[in-house]
């Protein structure tokens, strides 16, 4: 009922503007391909290319103007009164956002902001997501941690992989590599084995640096869940990314982005340990369109929305104005 009265208040124009907003953060994480038998949950993670090419190219005809992280400080730092403006952000640092986003991005003249996991180029990260899709789509039955799971249905193999995700991101996270052998210690498994495939190296790093369309923001060294870690430990993943980041592209290092910044994940103590590092904007996975007021949360948590090719122009102004931030 709710959801119907509000489709039908964002048909009403003036309404719809107000729940759009003055712009719209959308965030990513791959651009490629759907291939099929891979599993939901990693699948979901994508939009293919040609969609975001679509999508582009729809949002100019409507009147949107594209711009960066940079340019929206300055708009809510000004408080000037705009619309209609979208910036495009990519988290973790997947090879694909070099190797297929990026020609989309220069060919429209978008900027964009890769939110970058050091451990990604540094080919450390910890893809376990990945590899456990892989396990479960090899084998038709899985013994982890002293449970047998069943996985011989594609529907199956989908179900499993939720569980046993949901069993690994409550594991300590600084300890991730010893308790993910314990967990699956029926197996012999490599859980570095993607990154190569998957992530990109430091010259793709640098080659988009040196694009003033794109900008490289900080998204930790390890990706760890942040409410799960101590005063010290977030700082310790935020200046190191900071530091290895500035001393590989030769720029300051502005924006931010939590990883996991789902509720469940971060709040007032993580929003007030990051503030300590004055970046220009922060950005969380909570799911909103920007106001002028979020001039008091550039530097702490700015919502964003998920774009996912289900997404049209029009949800924009579906997405309800509620509480500027929730905590
Ligand atoms: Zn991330």
């Amino acid at each position: 009922m709710k959801k119907l009265l509000i489709n039908f208040l964002s048909k009403i124009p003036c309404i719809n503007r107000y729940f759009s907003g003055i712009a719209t953060i959308f965030m990513l994480h791959r651009v490629a391909p759907f291939e099929k038998d891979r599993l939901l949950p990693n699948e979901n993670m994508k939009v293919p290319p040609d969609f975001l090419e679509k999508f582009i190219l729809e949002l100019k005809n409507e009147g949107y103007e594209f711009i960066s992280l940079d340019e929206l400080y300055d708009i809510l730092k000004n408080q000037k009164k705009v619309n209609k403006k979208i910036i495009f952000t990519l988290d973790d640092g997947y090879k694909d956002n070099y190797e297929i986003a990026y020609p989309i991005f220069k060919k429209h003249n978008v900027p964009f902001t890769i939110y970058l996991t050091t451990s990604f180029p540094d080919k450390n990260a910890l893809l376990w997501w990945y590899v456990l899709e892989d396990l479960i789509i090899k084998n038709d039955e899985l013994i982890v941690g002293n449970i047998r799971y069943v996985c011989k249905t594609y529907e199956d193999k989908n179900k499993v992989f939720l569980e046993i995700r949901n069993k690994i991101l409550k594991l300590d996270q600084k300890n991730l590599l010893k308790e993910l052998n314990t967990l699956f210690k029926n197996y012999k498994i490599d859980w570095f084995s993607k990154n190569n495939q998957l992530c990109m190296s430091w010259e793709d790093v640098i080659n988009l640096s040196k694009d003033s369309l794109c900008t490289i923001g900080n998204h930790t060294k390890n990706h760890y869940v942040f409410n799960k870690l101590s005063e010290d430990e977030i700082i310790d993943e935020v200046e190191g990314a900071n530091k290895k980041i500035e001393e590989k592209i030769g720029k300051k290092v502005e924006h931010f982005a939590f990883p996991y910044g789902g509720k469940d994940e971060v709040g007032l103590r993580e929003f007030q340990i990051i503030k300590r590092f004055n970046f220009k904007t922060v950005t969380t996975t909570r799911r909103g369109n920007i106001y002028l007021e979020h001039k008091n949360f550039l530097n702490c948590c700015l919502p964003r929305i998920m774009l996912v090719d289900k997404f049209r122009i029009s949800d924009i102004g579906r997405i309800r104005k509620q509480r500027v931030v929730t905590v």
